[in-house]
């Protein structure tokens, strides 16, 4: 790629188009990147030119442009930012500085450290979404030359695309780079896995065209015959996509035909209907699979009519139709087009709300809101990945929720407070359940009672991260209102063992500059700890008493009795067995959740239960985002070498000869112990195999789950949880 070639580009899609500006950034980037080279030995202006290229192809506006050339210049040569705003203005000087600031979060490194930034990033993208449109064909580049990086780096970045931007330019809309940046990062993540499926779709290369070419001219003929213009192409579907539907439907490498996606295009709207109308005519829809998607535009802006039908041979063929504009969104996203009034006049433009990215902004908005930072980036995580359904209110408004959404998730995007009061619903004039799944098309009604109030069940019952904020909210508060009442009570009793007056110490103002010598910034805060029993009410006691009473009044103070000794010893025993540390609570009884079973090396997270100690979760449970931060206490792996733990795996593999002989040796060398194997066999010819495994770190469960990937037959590997502990 030369200078002239994006200019070419650039021109043909607008002609009007500042060049000058383009080869002045060409020509100041040549010369402070000069002697640059990049890890695969190329000169580093390859890399800029091409991230400009990518940016041509997205047809970004000329500061855009002149932004993916100059992209590095702040953070990897002297120029500054003031350098950058002398020479090509302020516009271009904000966005590289908003690219600079991206590259310097790492998504995968400690949650909270880089939450922050990247909520700052989301809101900067969310005012200029040019700053990330560049940033993505950065990733793009990268991705293409990750080969010449080291083997740490290749995962950690692979891992962030694949979290992060492939997820964000699916959101955008630019449906290529998703699917390239999902492929490249899939090839480094799980490299045994992703070569089996590159394997399976060339062996069955000339099965698949033959295949594809027959549906191609079924469908053409249809249309032919009803009148309608139209051009059918069958394509194959990304390696991603692929290997995620392998492990959505579990499905074995057998089937062709799922390989391949169809669409036709047609000159018209009305002719997408026309040529529905047709295939349903001809061949047998699939309930459940006909989507809308002309009427309700995706929030990306996506347009298209998708169904599935039962094809030739029995095979079901998913067919898309649209227009050629729709097209063009589909493949390139919206934000390519508004960029340009005079590109494309057949094209709907957006409405200055559209262009807020409206979704962006309420990710941001829930996150302002969240205090942890380990719950906000798995919201967005949630976000990004989600899908939607439509549905209508009683009034007839349409309302998108993420897939999976309930009528909770509902009423508390209508209002918080008729999804506080939320008691059942009615969907399409029938009464539902709370857990009831919303689908496409269903009229919902919320059914209410001044008398309700959330449930903690309802956590488990909701998508969307408005409704989890709000009943996390909710809960949080009457939690602490409670701890806060009892803690009074209990310091009030113990006050008047010794003959101590609550109110009058609150009066003189004595308990809250006792918080304050302890940390606690108030009078609640203070009794609310009591009442969590993180402080105990003889610890507030003893600091009351004037010096001379101490001594005497240690009689009337409880004491820990023998009997509470012993136990503490026991307690700080098995702590000390199973190589845990949990800060400042030696005598703390505490049990590993059941629901993540964390291993040696894995981050961890105590939570004070009722009664019960403390529980230890894996910080990544997803239990713990309901957790109350008032409660929670840090826990560390010691240092001795601890004992094993047992965990249990799900290998689903093809049910072949000498499969699990193979399984066991990869379990085996890896170090691991089988402590039991439940191996059944399903009707399509797949084995399902549970282990129990007895294992020393997530290190050694990792090297066990690679190790099976690798082999022949073994189509999925996962971690079994079970159920979550109560909390
Ligand atoms: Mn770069």
């Amino acid at each position: 790629m030369k200078l002239q070639d994006i200019i070419a580009a650039v021109q043909e899609y607008y002609p009007e188009a500042d060049i000058e500006a383009i080869r002045k950034a060409y020509a100041f980037m040549r010369l402070h990147h000069e002697g640059q080279t990049r890890a695969s030995g190329e000169p580093y202006v390859s890399h800029l030119t091409e991230v400009a290229a990518l940016a041509t192809k997205l047809r970004l506006d000329v500061p855009s442009i002149v932004t993916a050339l100059l992209h590095d210049t702040v953070e990897d040569t002297d120029v500054t930012l003031d350098d950058l705003k002398r020479d090509f203005g302020a516009d271009v000087a904000q966005l590289v500085d908003g690219v600079t600031k991206l590259n310097q979060i790492n998504f995968s490194s400690r949650v909270e450290a880089q939450a922050e930034s990247f909520r700052k990033m989301l809101l900067a993208m969310a005012r200029d979404i040019r700053v990330l449109l560049v940033k993505l064909c950065d990733r793009v580049h990268n991705m293409r030359t990750l080969e010449f990086l080291s083997e740490a780096r290749q995962t950690r970045i692979a891992q962030e695309t694949l979290d992060i931007y492939a997820p964000l330019a699916h959101r955008l809309g630019i449906h290529w780079m998703k699917s390239e940046l999902e492929d490249s990062a899939f090839r480094y993540l799980k490299p045994e896995i992703y070569e089996k499926v590159k394997q399976f779709v060339s062996q069955k290369r000339n099965e698949r065209e033959r295949y594809a070419e027959e549906v191609t001219k079924l469908i053409e003929r249809e249309l032919e015959q009803n009148g309608i213009h139209g051009e059918v192409t069958g394509r194959p579907k990304h390696f991603y996509s692929i290997y995620r539907k392998m492990e959505r439907f579990g499905s074995s490498f057998e089937e062709i035909h799922d390989l391949i996606a169809f669409r036709v295009m047609v000159p018209t709207t009305m002719e997408c209907y026309a040529a529905l109308g047709a295939m349903h005519a001809a061949w047998k829809p699939v309930p459940g699979r006909f989507k809308d998607y002309i009427a309700m535009p995706k929030p990306n802006h996506y347009q298209s009519l998708h169904t599935t039908v039962i094809g030739p041979y029995g095979h079901r063929i998913e067919i898309q139709i649209r227009t050629r504009e729709m097209h063009e969104i589909a493949e390139s996203g919206i934000a390519a087009h508004w960029l340009y009034k005079s590109a494309d006049k057949k094209i709907r433009m957006p409405s200055h709300d559209d262009l807020q990215f409206s979704w962006l902004r309420e990710l941001v908005e829930s996150g302002k809101m969240l205090r942890d930072p380990v719950e906000f980036m798995s919201l967005v995580k949630e976000d990004l990945f989600s899908n939607e359904v439509y549905v209508f209110s009683p009034k007839g408004d349409v309302v998108a929720l993420s897939a999976g959404a309930s009528p909770i998730d509902f009423a508390y995007h209508i209002h918080s407070e008729l999804g506080h009061r939320c008691t059942g619903a009615r969907a399409n004039g029938q009464q539902v359940p709370l857990n009831y799944r919303l689908r496409n098309g269903d009229t919902v009604e919320i059914i209410t009672s001044q008398a309700q109030t959330p449930h903690r069940d309802w956590l488990s019952m909701v998508q969307t991260s408005k409704a989890k904020q709000r009943i996390r909210a909710w809960l949080k508060s009457e939690e602490r209102n409670r701890s806060i009442t009892l803690g009074k009570e209990l310091l009030q009793k113990d006050l008047r063992k010794v003959k101590m007056s609550y109110e009058r110490l609150l009066k003189e103002g004595e308990l809250e500059r006792l918080g304050l010598e302890m940390g606690i910034k108030d009078l609640d805060q203070l009794l609310a700890e009591i009442g969590y029993g993180k402080i105990s009410t003889t610890q507030i006691v003893a600091r009351l008493l004037p010096d001379d009473q101490k001594f005497q009044t240690n009689a009337v103070v409880e004491q820990p009795s023998e009997l509470r000794k012993i136990f503490q010893r026991a307690a700080k025993a098995t702590q000390e067995r199973a190589g845990i540390r949990v800060s400042g609570m030696d005598g703390m009884v505490f049990h590993f959740a059941r629901c993540c079973e964390p291993l040696p090396g894995d981050e961890l997270v105590g939570y004070i239960t009722r009664g019960r100690g403390v529980t230890i979760h894996n910080r990544s449970c997803t239990q713990t985002l309901s957790f109350d931060p008032q409660r929670i206490v840090d826990v560390s792996w010691g240092d001795k070498k601890t004992t094993h733990r047992r965990i249990r795996i799900r290998v689903s593999a093809l049910d072949r000869v000498g499969i699990l002989a193979a399984m066991t040796q990869a379990i085996a060398a890896a170090g691991a112990n089988i402590a039991s194997a439940n191996v059944s066999s399903t009707l399509d010819g797949k084995a399902m195999n549970i282990f129990e495994l007895a294992v020393d770190s997530a290190e050694q469960l990792e090297h066990v789950i690679r190790g099976l990937e690798k082999l022949d037959g073994v189509v999925r590997v996962e971690r079994e949880r079970r159920k979550g502990d109560r909390i």
